[in-house]
């Protein structure tokens, strides 16, 4: 239940109203606002709900009561009906701007990194991808370069100043790679794995939360929540194309998801063209797509030598023609009120 305080409400007002809740037997979490504070009182006590109602509403200081009847709470719009937004460096995804992630789905070797994420800066990406721990459908296909990618993904960083984004697969590689990375991925394979969810719900970074690849938005929202009640608060979603029975496209890339989760939660919204279609034609057109239709951030696949990438050539683009896409994509963010 969110409890909205009135708006007038000192702040040790409002520390009465917690300690009132905490003896009627709730978890307090109180969220301070620009315009006001709400509570989040969860756990309810043993009685009703129109009870419980109507003792809440009688406490001091409490301007409305709201029951939130979603699977989920503390990502759901009710709870924070601003935008929340995460901030990695200097950049801040879920602001005004919109945020470019790129590079190449898989870390493969020094050369081919650096001059991927040269590239890519100088195109005007912000953030750096690049997986070194990769899943992989057929155990026989390249698994990544695990530790040693990690260290050149930091060399990277080091020299151009990018935040990295990277895959953490494992719960035995969260502390590992969240000693590298400036936010952790979690897979779509990965985003039912509750025990990786709580475990990066305690960790002190920022989480990116990839949709299932047959995953419902409430079903992807209720994971986005595990990590949430960890306390782990920086939290990002990224809509990658879910199955359907097509096959032209690896994925079908669900841009209406971008309005739902605008519609249902606060947490920023990022689009990954590359899975989402598995085609390099493709990439441009959805990434302008996606930030017409509002997403926060895009992340695309970027290769040198597509042709010759060990993972997911197909599906990346080259230096130039992430070069050309920088300069297509102001346009479009303007048109809807961004920039990029
Ligand atoms: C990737 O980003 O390269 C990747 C493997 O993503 P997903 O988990 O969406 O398939
Ligand atoms: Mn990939």
């Amino acid at each position: 239940v969110i409890i909205v305080i009135r708006k007038e409400a000192s702040a040790e007002e409002i520390g009465t109203v917690e300690t009132t809740l905490k003896e009627l037997g709730y978890g307090v979490h109180p969220i301070t606002g620009v315009e006001r504070t709400v509570i989040a009182a969860v756990g309810a006590p043993g009685h009703d709900k129109e009870d419980a109602a109507e003792q809440l509403r009688a406490l001091p200081h409490v301007e409305d009561v709201i029951f939130i009847l979603k699977p989920y709470k503390f990502v759901a719009k009710e709870y924070h009906p601003e935008k929340s937004t995460v901030k990695v460096g200097n950049v801040t995804i879920g602001g005004d701007q919109v945020v470019i992630m790129a590079g190449p789905c898989t870390v493969e070797s020094r050369e081919q990194l650096l001059t991927t994420a040269r590239a890519v800066k100088a195109a005007g990406a912000t953030i750096l991808r690049g997986g070194a721990y990769k899943p992989s459908t057929s155990p026989y296909s390249f698994q990544g370069m695990g530790l040693d990618g990690l260290k050149l993904l930091a060399e990277a960083r080091e020299e151009t100043g990018l935040p990295i984004i990277t895959e953490v697969m494992h719960v035995r590689h969260i502390e590992q790679v969240a000693a590298y990375a400036d936010i952790l991925q979690i897979g779509t394979r990965n985003m039912q794995n509750y025990e990786i969810l709580e475990e990066v719900g305690k960790i002190n970074k920022p989480v990116m939360l990839k949709r299932g690849m047959t995953a419902k938005i409430e079903e992807w929202l209720q994971a986005a929540e595990y990590i949430f009640i960890g306390g782990n608060k920086e939290v990002i979603l990224c809509e990658r194309g879910v199955r359907t029975f097509e096959q032209y496209t690896r994925n079908t890339l669900d841009l209406s998801a971008v309005l739902a989760v605008r519609e249902l939660s606060h947490l920023p919204i990022v689009v990954d063209p590359s899975q989402g279609t598995g085609r390099a034609s493709m990439i441009a057109g959805m990434s302008k797509a996606a930030v017409a239709v509002g997403a926060d951030a895009l992340i695309i696949e970027v290769h040198p030598h597509p042709e010759r990438a060990l993972k997911d050539g197909a599906q990346s683009i080259t230096i130039p023609a992430f070069d050309r896409l920088m300069t297509e994509l102001p346009a479009v963010a303007q048109a809807v009120g961004r920039s990029l």
